[in-house]
């Protein structure tokens, strides 16, 4: 096997905007887009103070494309960019990421890695045939059938109410709002709860996870507990009502329905998921509090629905959300499962 050095790579979408991708591992094994979710970034794949899951997968000879999309906090748009919605990410930055990706790989399989937002808008993407030809998919978290708490919910329903006003954005650094700014009483009406004495890490919780926990703290490394501002960046709120739609109706749904830019993407993607043309992998750990059991419920409702889809459903024990892919023992509880499924589908492909 030959490792390459990294290779950063900047594209533009259809609609303008310059996103990243990144390549680490092996030269010609099979490939994996790595999607991360919303307000974080690529490097929740590649911490450095643990196995993470791009070590693991080079270690099992698969090459990881680490994907920076619009909601990334390493690039300015939840800042500064256009208002946008999940529609943008599905419709945009992952059929372009797919190209570049292809465009280097060749005809070797490649699969999608997802988590929480970005599954979301993969899941969009898929069912409306804008991600040909993968040799399978992985969502963690959630997928087609989105639920959240009743708590949750009615953070949403706040944030999303905040759109319109002159707050666009949350950031997630405590230590960037200060006692006396104008959103003080917004940010400690949403970061009051919570056990953990760090404010950052309230605020991440009860801020950006609109009242979930969005991992357990047993499973974190605490260098990365340590490091939470600068892993979770600025939340752009224009996403949000999207999200209040798409949980109301517990499914991927379009946001803009009356825009012919956007036709290409079904009204709603739970009714063409025969369109998914590879196997699924949905992960989720016991304890997501983010996302509950939408993925158990995700497979149930396809099982029944499309029973034609090879689409299996795997629990990690104890593990919350996000902690699947930053927890400290993730490359033996959890990336064992990825690579298994990897390893099932990519023989006698390439
Ligand atoms: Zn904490």
């Amino acid at each position: 096997m030959t490792i390459t050095e990294p290779e950063l790579i900047t594209f533009r979408t259809a609609d303008g905007l310059d996103l990243r991708l990144r390549r680490v591992g092996p030269a010609d094994g099979p490939a994996v887009l790595l999607v991360h979710g919303q307000g974080v970034s690529s490097e929740m794949f590649s911490l450095t103070e643990i196995r993470n899951a791009t070590q693991v997968l080079a270690d099992a000879g698969y090459q990881s494309w680490l994907l920076d999309w619009r909601g990334s906090c390493r690039l300015p748009y939840n800042e500064s960019g256009p208002p946008y919605t999940l529609d943008d990410v599905a419709l945009y930055d992952l059929p372009a990421a797919l190209t570049e990706v292809r465009a280097r790989i060749g005809d070797r399989p490649l699969f999608v890695v997802a988590h929480c937002i970005g599954a979301l808008a993969v899941a969009q993407s898929l069912t409306a045939g804008l991600l040909p030809g993968l040799a399978g998919v992985v969502a963690q978290g959630v997928f087609l059938t989105p639920k959240v708490s009743t708590s949750t919910r009615m953070r949403v329903l706040l944030g999303s109410e905040l759109i319109g006003s002159r707050v666009n954005h949350l950031e997630s650094d405590f230590r960037k709002v200060g006692l006396w700014s104008r959103r003080t009483l917004l940010y400690a009406a949403l970061s009051r709860k919570g056990e953990c004495p760090d404010p950052t890490c309230r605020m991440v919780h009860h801020g950006w996870g609109m009242g979930a926990e969005l991992f357990e703290h047993d499973h974190l490394d605490a260098r990365t507990h340590d490091r939470l501002a600068e892993l979770f960046g600025t939340i752009s709120l224009a996403p949000l009502a999207h999200l209040r739609q798409m949980e109301l109706a517990h499914a991927v749904v379009r946001w803009n329905i009356d825009d012919d830019r956007y036709r290409a993407l079904p009204a709603n993607a739970l009714d063409h998921a025969d369109r998914i043309d590879c196997p699924v992998l949905l992960l989720s750990g016991t304890r997501n509090a983010a996302w509950l059991d939408s993925n158990k419920l995700c497979h149930e409702v396809l099982a029944a629905r499309n029973p034609e889809l090879d689409v299996r459903y795997v629990e990690i024990p104890s593990y919350g959300h996000l902690d699947t892919f930053i927890g400290r023992g993730a490359a033996l509880d959890v990336f064992g499962h990825l690579v298994d499924f990897l390893d099932e589908h990519s023989a006698g492909q390439a």
